[in-house]
């Protein structure tokens, strides 16, 4: 397959070069797509900008139906925009189906919400309005664990509420996005909506745009400050959602098998690859050698594969620079601390490394204190609530965290102390469009999801009329 186009003021363009797409299963080059010039980037920032006022003056119920549409054609398009996603990213076929399933959900969510004025004072004296206008142009920025559903985060609010805007995916992962370009070309008026792809150059470029009024990232800590960075020359407007180490604290009062379960998903849920996987647990003494063998039984039972193949339950590592990455970091584990029987490496072709537990870890190790991001994850023990805690929040990071307990009271409570912008009881990942998710530290600045991710794309603008 290999009619990926750029999307650019409403027409499907060749770009000025061409950048492979690896599939990470195989190592192999599964297609070829365009990589625009900094012209084109230009050029897709302009028609955003010129096709800003007459989509900003649509009417919401107008937006609202387009929106709408997008959801319905990638629904009706589900099986090949999944078999794309598999490809070039590796998860398995019934996690791509689950993605382009929820990225719809999330679109028709937004589709769903308003933005009625808010009335705060009408008196004689005078009438105050607070009213939510469009930010302008948008450059939105995807990584590569979720191309779409991270993606449904953020195109269908800035939308909604009246921004135009340039998407660029990750370099490593643009095939679907750029689908999605084609079959929502005729369905955007031109130059809402445009989508650009491009090595690792193209970021830099978009996201220091003169032309932009805000930039909305998804990515790691180390891009968020470069793209913060970059904002502060003109004071563009950021939402930057970011890296986590998000720490599991386990009681000694729950039921082993159980929650040894739970973690492991909400661990090496697509590899490892999710912002807000667990990537730190913390298991109470009186439990831990039965609670690291739970983990590993399940690690060494594991069906790594071929996302294509049926009965794949973790695809590979999705690029070869994490791939290396995830390597050193196991390696600096393997002297830091113990790697069950299970894990490790797995010969290729294809980037393929299996669930590994490690235990018995020295905490300043890499594996710990960096966000691996990747199927590889430490298991300490602990013996005391309040060093427990500490420890959790011993990380630059904030995204997520959660507690395990059969009393949710006390779970509640020690949730309370955790520095996180999500703390869960009993779960990890759980996630609707209508509950919001913000990092605290320096997992991002902003939030995204719900009504509050809806404003996120607005500006306040207050009318103020006298009325003596
Ligand atoms: P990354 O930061 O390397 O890249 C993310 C995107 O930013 C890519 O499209 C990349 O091309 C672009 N980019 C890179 N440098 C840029 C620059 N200087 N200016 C503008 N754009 C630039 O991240 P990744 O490796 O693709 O993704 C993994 C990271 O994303 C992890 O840290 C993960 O935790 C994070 N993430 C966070 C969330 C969240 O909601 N907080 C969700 C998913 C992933």
């Amino acid at each position: 397959m290999n009619d990926f186009a750029l999307l650019i003021d409403g027409a499907l363009v060749p770009g000025s070069t061409e950048l492979p797409v690896i599939d990470p299963a195989t190592e192999q080059t599964f297609s070829a797509v365009p990589a625009a010039s900094p012209e084109q980037l230009d050029r897709a920032v302009a028609a955003a900008g010129a096709a800003h006022p007459s989509w900003a003056a649509t009417p919401v119920d107008e937006r609202r139906r387009i929106v709408s549409q997008i959801a319905d054609t990638i629904a009706q398009h589900r099986q090949e925009l999944a078999g794309i996603l598999v490809r070039e990213q590796g998860k398995p076929l019934a996690a791509a189906f689950g993605e382009v399933d929820t990225a719809v959900e999330y679109i028709r969510y937004f589709a769903g919400l308003t933005l009625e004025p808010e009335v705060i004072d009408d008196s004689e004296l005078r009438r105050v309005e607070i009213h939510r206008v469009p930010v302008g142009v948008i450059g939105i920025i995807v990584p590569w664990n979720f191309p779409l559903l991270l993606l449904a985060f953020k195109l269908p609010a800035a939308l909604l509420a009246g921004n135009t805007m340039v998407v660029k995916p990750a370099p490593t992962t643009p095939a679907a996005t750029l689908h999605l370009g084609r079959l929502i070309a005729d369905i955007v008026p031109a130059g809402v909506v445009n989508i650009v792809s491009g090595g690792p150059e193209l970021g830099p470029h978009l996201s220091a745009h003169p032309g932009l009024q805000k930039v909305s990232l998804t990515g790691s800590t180390e891009t968020g400050k470069k793209v913060m960075a970059a904002a502060a020359e003109r004071l563009t407007r950021v939402t930057l959602e970011l890296g986590g180490n998000d720490p599991a604290i386990v009681l000694p009062d729950v039921d082993v098998d159980e929650v040894a379960e739970k973690v492991f998903n909400a661990a090496f849920g697509n590899s490892g690859q999710i912002c807000r996987a667990i990537k730190r647990i913390y298991v109470h003494a009186d439990l831990y050698d039965r609670f690291c063998d739970a983990l590993a039984a399940r690690a060494a039972n594991a069906i790594v594969g071929n996302g294509m193949e049926p009965g794949t339950q973790f695809g590979p590592v999705q690029n070869q620079a994490q791939f290396d990455r995830i390597k050193e970091i196991l390696a600096d584990a393997e002297t830091a601390g113990k790697v069950m029987p299970g894990g490790g490496v797995v010969d290729g072709p294809g980037y393929f490394v299996r669930p590994t537990i490690v235990r018995d870890i020295d905490e300043s190790s890499r594996l710990v204190v960096e966000e691996q991001f990747g199927p590889v994850v430490p298991v300490m023990p602990y013996t005391d609530i309040d060093d427990v805690v500490a420890r959790a929040n011993d990380s630059e990071f904030g995204l997520a965290a959660s507690v395990w307990s059969t009393d949710i009271d006390a779970a509640t409570a020690i949730a309370h102390r955790i520095s996180a912008g999500t703390v869960w009881v009993n779960k990890h990942s759980d996630r609707t469009p209508d509950v919001p998710i913000a990092g605290a530290k320096q997992s991002g600045i902003g939030t995204e999801l719900g009504v509050l991710g809806l404003l996120e794309y607005t500006q306040i603008k207050v009318i103020n009329v006298a009325r003596q």
